[in-house]
């Protein structure tokens, strides 16, 4: 049988012959996303060594955090934030992954403790231009970085996209590359960030060859979601 365990040294071996075999000498780190999987599971890849853990929904996480609050998680929020879930996200988390609007950005900033550090930011690009997406366009991109970086309780680190699904390798490349070029225009204009999250279960490989430094894997660590199973839990 398959466990967690297995699968985690699987994807940590992938994710270290990627990063030797990329031409762009980065670091990668395994971010493992738990939306929709139980805490008995986060705390079995914990105990494997992942401490890392990425959410989507706020509630989920809040009960998540409750249920894992013996173990040292470094917990990342890579969802859509309304206003109303701002202070939350500001005050139980330790990296915001899907920034894309300056309301947002000021609100997390005012929301953040003054004890803890400052809350580590990634500002969510759609580089595959659907209306329908989240993200910032790149057009918009060194505007709002500008803004961000003036406040205090914010580190920029870096940009985030979750491009168009697709299994052709030409076309995940593609918009990789896009999100690099966007990233790579930044520190030109002299912003300083060492964050391309980007690659999920299906892309990370082609993800850490165009460059990423955080990859986002959910499935492919856990097995498939079953938001059924979830709601059992509550
Ligand atoms: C769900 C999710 C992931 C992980 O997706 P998998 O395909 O299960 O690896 C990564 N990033 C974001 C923003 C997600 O919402």
């Amino acid at each position: 049988m398959t466990t967690i365990s297995n699968r985690l040294q699987d994807i940590l071996s992938i994710i270290q012959s990627a990063q030797r075999a990329s031409q762009h000498h980065q670091t990668v780190k395994l971010l493992a996303v738990s939306k929709a999987q139980t805490a008995q599971s986060m705390r079995e890849a914990y105990h494997a060594g992942q401490h890392i853990f990425a959410e989507n929904y706020l509630q989920e996480a809040l009960e998540k955090q409750v249920q894992l609050g013996d173990l040292d998680v470094e917990w990342h929020f890579i969802g859509p934030i309304q206003s109303n879930k701002t202070q939350l996200i500001a005050q139980n988390f330790s990296w915001v992954h899907s920034v894309d609007r300056l309301k947002i950005a000021q609100r997390l900033n005012d929301a953040r403790p003054e004890n803890l550090p400052p809350l580590q930011l990634c500002i969510q690009v759609n580089v595959s231009h659907e209306e329908s997406k989240s993200g910032v366009l790149p057009e918009a991109l060194e505007t709002l970085a500008t803004a961000i970086t003036l406040l205090p309780k914010l580190q920029l680190r870096g940009l985030m996209a979750i491009p168009a699904p697709t299994l052709d390798e030409h076309q995940q490349r593609v918009q990789f590359k896009q999100l690099h070029q966007c990233y790579d225009s930044l520190l030109e204009h002299g912003f300083s960030l060492d964050t391309l999250s980007m690659g999920m279960s299906d892309d990370y490989r082609v993800a850490i060859a165009e460059g990423a430094t955080i990859v986002r894997i959910g499935s492919a660590l856990f097995g498939a979601r079953t938001y059924a199973k979830q709601e059992d839990l509550r």
